[in-house]
């Protein structure tokens, strides 16, 4: 067992996993981050690395930011759609995620089982042993990405319409399991996305828009955004051929960010999935061919965090012209 996963008596679980969390965790800029906004009550430690309460300063902001990009797809006429946190686990099956990025997935597992089960169940709950012999997995799954649940929705009705459209699917939470120091890599979060279903032109098109509207809407807040090419964290040896096709057809654009860390840090992306997502739900046209589609999402708590490491983690003293953005003339 490597050093840092050793267990130690006198300390509690949940210290045992922070400490193993911070043994490969952040930078010294993400560590003195993460402490200034847990001590200003901008976010509420929870215990678990990745896992916060939100304060009403930094809900604020986000709301207010989300405001910002609703305004920004106005002209795009979206249809409004909002999911539940929690998919049908079998359209994660469909969907492909599960080969792509099986490291970030989250199921959900209950207890199925006799009285007796239950007792015994309690009895190494309370001794903090494990108990999962007494879970079953149900049929659902934390959704992955605020778009997940869109694509099965459409197909649902028939055929994409001449034109395709574009759906507005909120902000959404969505769950990766990859617990860390950095308070930008949290395990459950908030994606604002957008989706475009059409003909490859039209999807393209509209990426390739919404990548400058989303650059000019971030450096008006101040942010030093930059886009770049990316690829998806996909798992494996076969994941790093996906995220080298990836970034050489130019598929996902990301919009990037100082945020503490060596890199800057992503706030945005913007994915053209081709017929991805047609193929695995069956989104066609009338004549039979194949939807493309895109979407592009804003890490909602990301942009907060970019906003308070740019600019200080006191909203009343950000320059004038950022708070008004996004709180109008205050
Ligand atoms: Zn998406």
């Amino acid at each position: 067992m490597p050093q840092s996963e050793r267990v130690d008596p006198a300390r509690s679980p949940i210290e045992q996993v922070d400490r193993r969390a911070a043994v490969g965790g952040a930078t010294p800029d993400q560590a003195a981050f993460r402490e200034e906004l847990l001590a200003r009550g901008l976010l509420i430690d929870s215990g678990v690395p990745g896992l916060y309460g939100r304060g009403g300063a930094f809900e604020d902001i986000r709301q207010r930011f989300d405001a910002l990009v609703s305004a920004a797809a106005a002209p795009d006429q979206p249809e409004t759609m909002r999911f539940a946190p929690l998919l049908p686990r079998r359209q994660l099956e469909a969907s492909g995620y599960l080969h792509s990025f099986p490291h970030l997935a989250g199921s959900v597992f209950a207890f199925e089982g006799r009285e007796s089960d239950a007792i015994e169940q309690h009895e190494r709950a309370s001794r903090r042993e494990d108990w999962s012999a007494f879970q079953r997995m149900t049929d659902l799954a934390l959704v992955p990405a605020a778009c997940y649940p869109v694509y099965p929705a459409l197909a649902a009705r028939g055929e994409v319409p001449s034109g395709g459209l574009v759906v507005d699917a909120g902000s959404a939470w969505v769950f990766r399991h990859e617990p860390s120091q950095d308070p930008a890599r949290m395990q459950m979060f908030h994606q604002r996305e957008l989706v475009r279903i059409g003909s490859p032109g039209e999807v393209l098109e509209w990426r390739d828009r919404w990548s400058e509207r989303g650059l000019a809407l971030l450096r008006r807040l101040g942010l030093a955004a930059e886009r770049d090419f990316a690829a998806d964290p996909f798992f494996g040896r076969s994941g790093r051929m996906l995220a080298h096709n990836q970034r050489q057809q130019e598929l996902k654009f990301e919009l990037l960010v100082p945020l503490g860390g060596i890199e800057p840090t992503a706030v945005s992306s913007f994915n053209y999935h081709r017929e991805h997502f047609a193929e695995h739900y069956g989104l066609l046209f009338a004549d039979g061919s194949p939807a493309h589609t895109a979407c592009l999402g804003f890490g909602g708590e990301r942009v907060v965090l970019a906003l308070l490491f740019t600019h200080g983690c006191e909203p009343g003293a950000w320059p004038a012209e950022v708070r008004h953005q996004l709180w109008g003339s205050v």
